[in-house]
């Protein structure tokens, strides 16, 4: 039998891309991480947009994001502030971010951003509400082909 509803809803979120985690010390972090993983991270990114370093790691299928606050006025400054260091986001892959954050915006999710904006490690992102998503911030992200 066919899968109907399969069929009509077919904009869906894909694997975690990848959990953010907020830290203090960037640096600190990312020898905790090496040991914890036993790999180093493929890369350190400013994201300028949003205050942050951020630094990933990849161990076999995950992704894990470290976010230090690059000023004080950084969403993750206040988040640290407010809950200290932690898993900050999980982060969805997306075949069609537009699509997602309409879908998402009509059923009932609060999209903190409604355009798409250039996040870290090649991704256009968009951010859902925690308010709306049993306290999770949970980041919507679609690679960027070039
Ligand atoms: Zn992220």
């Amino acid at each position: 039998m066919v899968n109907m509803d399969a069929e009509i809803n077919s904009a869906q979120v894909n694997k975690i891309e990848h959990i953010g985690i907020a830290v203090k010390d960037l640096e600190a972090s990312n020898e905790l991480f090496e040991k914890l993983l036993g790999v180093p991270n493929y890369k350190i990114e400013d994201v300028l947009s949003e205050g942050v370093k951020t630094s990933f790691f990849k161990s076999g299928p995950n992704k894990i994001e470290l976010l230090e606050a690059s000023d004080k006025d950084s969403p993750i400054a206040k988040y640290i502030e407010k809950k200290g260091e932690g898993i900050h986001h999980i982060a969805f892959e997306v075949d069609d971010i537009v699509e997602e954050i309409a879908r998402l915006k009509n059923e009932g999710f609060k999209v903190l951003n409604d355009t798409p904006k250039k996040g870290a490690d090649n991704k256009l992102v968009a951010f859902i509400h925690p308010k709306t998503a049993n306290g999770v911030l949970v980041e919507l992200c679609q690679e960027i082909k070039d």
